[in-house]
């Protein structure tokens, strides 16, 4: 016969206190999927994964992560970032080659300075949120990146910004590549992140690379700079005898 459905639950099911007899402890077992809340059957919750979007349910990948929830909106946010730094940028950039111009040679000095100031605005501004989700190597990689991208396209970029007309082109496609290296980089290192994929071994090869390249050629520059002096103090001794 079955339980009329007025029946009170009794007083032990209603306030499982303990040492009042309610119900035994049983682990706690989630009645919805905790990444898309689809509602799980019984079976479904023994599943290692979702059957509604195949996500896992169990072990250390089981628990979803701050990034896994707001991964959509820092993405988004990072986009927005982007096109409001190059709204307000390119034109700016444009007005920076034209006065840079207009002191010649001059020009190239202001490139480092502008070169700087993009990169803060970038760091700070543009990739900020993001890399704070990024494991410790993804956000060393993401910052070098940044810099040697700078380095190496930045400096000679925003230097020849001192040619006129031709510089106004140089500066702005200057300012738009770099935002979109950086933007691109990091955005792409989250998803990475997300999915819990490992670094690539291209990003390693060409991290070194890039770091190997950059110190060479510092220390072939300092050398060189001590070899020439040393010559010319050499070249002038000999003229003075
Ligand atoms: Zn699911």
């Amino acid at each position: 016969m079955r339980m009329p459905l007025t029946r009170p639950l009794p007083l032990s099911r209603l306030l499982p206190l303990p040492g009042m007899g309610g119900p035994a402890y049983t682990p706690f077992m989630p009645s919805r999927c905790p990444w898309c809340l689809e509602p799980l059957s019984i079976g479904e919750r023994r599943a290692t994964s979702c059957p509604h979007c195949e996500r896992p349910l169990r072990g250390p990948d089981g628990e979803p992560r701050e990034l896994d929830l707001r991964y959509e909106l820092i993405e988004a946010r990072q986009r927005a970032r982007v096109r409001e730094v190059l709204q307000w940028g390119v034109p700016a950039i444009a007005v920076i080659a034209v006065a840079a111009s207009l002191i010649h040679i001059g020009g190239v000095l202001i490139a480092p300075f502008v070169a700087l100031v993009h990169l803060v605005v970038l760091r700070v501004h543009v990739v900020r949120e993001a890399r704070r989700y990024l494991g410790p190597t993804r956000r060393l990689f993401t910052r070098w990146a940044a810099r040697f991208a700078f380095l190496w396209l930045g400096l000679p970029g925003y230097a020849a910004m001192a040619v006129p007309l031709a510089g106004i082109v140089s500066g702005v496609a200057t300012f738009v590549v770099l935002t979109e290296v950086v933007h691109v980089y990091t955005a792409w290192s989250l998803a990475r992140e997300r999915s819990r994929q490992p670094l690539l071994a291209w990003e390693q090869v060409l991290m070194a690379t890039l770091a190997a390249v950059t110190i060479v050629v510092i220390v072939g520059i300092i050398v060189g700079g001590v070899v020439v002096g040393w010559s010319a103090a050499t070249l002038i001794d000999w003229l003075g005898n």
